[in-house]
């Protein structure tokens, strides 16, 4: 059995698969415990976890675990975002760098919380579009950047309606 599911709170449900007629079993099954279809991560204890046990879905599917899309991998799907960042006037000489930033920005992001994610960095004129599946993500990319490459003029924009968004453009100074 995987580590995950050992401990006091794992539902009784994933210990007996085949019984089904418990009151309130499929609330537990769908809600409790579930797999993210695409990323693998895991839901348990009312939050998303990393796959830290390496569980192939194959073996969660024998486990009677339910699929899902996490709350990343859905916003990633239907393109929605909590933080954008519009970089613009990056000089061809630090694209490299600034790419790498950005790319272990994210990577050490998802360590720290598996939902804390980097959705897309597209090239846009002379910089880049970033967006991030949290706010507060974006503040901190955009300070970042500017620690790094010092030249940088931030500006911040902050939307409530219909979304939560922090809408940030990031300039690099001649
Ligand atoms: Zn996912």
């Amino acid at each position: 059995m995987p580590k995950v599911f050992k401990g006091k709170n794992i539902p009784s449900r994933f210990e007996r698969p085949g019984d089904k007629g418990r009151v309130g079993s499929r609330e537990r099954l769908t809600y409790g415990f579930a797999m993210c279809k695409k990323c693998h991560a895991f839901y348990y204890k009312k939050s998303w976890h990393h796959n830290t046990d390496k569980l192939a879905p194959a073996e969660a599917k024998k486990l009677n675990i339910n699929f899902v899309l996490c709350p990343a991998d859905v916003m990633a799907e239907q393109g929605l975002y909590e933080g954008e960042l519009t970089i613009s006037n990056v000089p061809k000489e630090s694209e490299v760098e600034l790419l790498n930033l950005i790319k272990n920005f994210g990577r050490r992001a998802e360590l720290r919380d598996v939902l804390d994610r980097i959705l897309a960095v597209k090239k846009q004129g002379s910089g880049y579009r970033v967006t991030t599946t949290e706010n507060q993500l974006a503040g901190k990319l955009a300070r970042k950047i500017k620690d790094v490459f010092k030249k940088i003029d931030l500006s911040f924009r902050y939307s409530k309606e219909p979304f939560e968004v922090e809408r940030i453009q990031v300039r690099f100074l001649k």
